[in-house]
């Protein structure tokens, strides 16, 4: 046996389902599903969709539940450059950029990694990215109960660049802010150090 195997699961009934479903888009749009090169596209488009709205499924609060420790630390915690890729409600396209989190721990503090697995927990949704944004902060805000916890979000949106106004190079940015990162100066601190290249 390997030392290590990544095994993905998919339900087969919802798969096939999904499935059919794409091979009907794919003739609607005037391709032949039976050509060499399509076969199997229904299927991986399916699997690809299981696996980019995953988050419905996932709890998050469970995954920051699980790795909190007491701690006296009260100063900023902050995770920046978190990767992003979700999918735009409207369109069901893709977008993706950057997330930007801060908290202020209150007693306690949560393992590193648990912040980016609850970012992937809300981008594997349809979203749009305002609603994103606040799902991320309020998880934050009402599990862990820190003194502050802010949230930041740069994005590009393909259907934007592919579609509709075709603006290749326009970034939207969203931002969250509770408790502590209320006050001007909290924030501005947060802001120039998301913002700075220490190294
Ligand atoms: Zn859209």
């Amino acid at each position: 046996m390997a030392p290590y195997s990544n095994l993905e699961e998919y339900n087969l009934e919802i798969t096939d389902e999904v499935k059919n479903r794409y091979a009907s888009i794919i003739n609607e749009i005037g391709e032949n599903v039976t050509r060499e090169g399509l076969v199997k596209t229904p299927e991986r488009a399916a699997k690809a969709m299981l696996f980019l709205t995953q988050g419905y499924k996932q709890d998050a609060v469970e995954i920051l539940q699980g790795a909190m420790f007491k701690e006296d630390y009260d100063d900023m915690v902050i995770i920046k450059d978190i990767e992003l890729y979700s999918l735009c409600e409207h369109h069901m396209l893709p977008f993706f950029g950057k997330a930007h989190i801060a908290y202020i721990p209150n007693g306690h503090i949560v393992g590193l990694s648990k912040i980016p697995r609850v970012v992937d927990v809300f981008a594997r949704r349809l979203q749009v990215q305002e609603r994103l944004t606040h799902d991320i902060l309020e998880c934050i805000n009402d599990t862990l109960q820190p003194k502050g916890v802010a949230v930041v979000i740069e994005a590009s949106h393909m259907c934007m660049m592919m579609r509709g106004v075709q603006k290749q190079n326009s970034v939207t940015t969203t931002s969250g802010f509770r408790g502590q990162f209320e006050k001007i100066e909290t924030r501005n601190e947060f802001l120039k150090l998301i913002s700075s290249n220490l190294s």
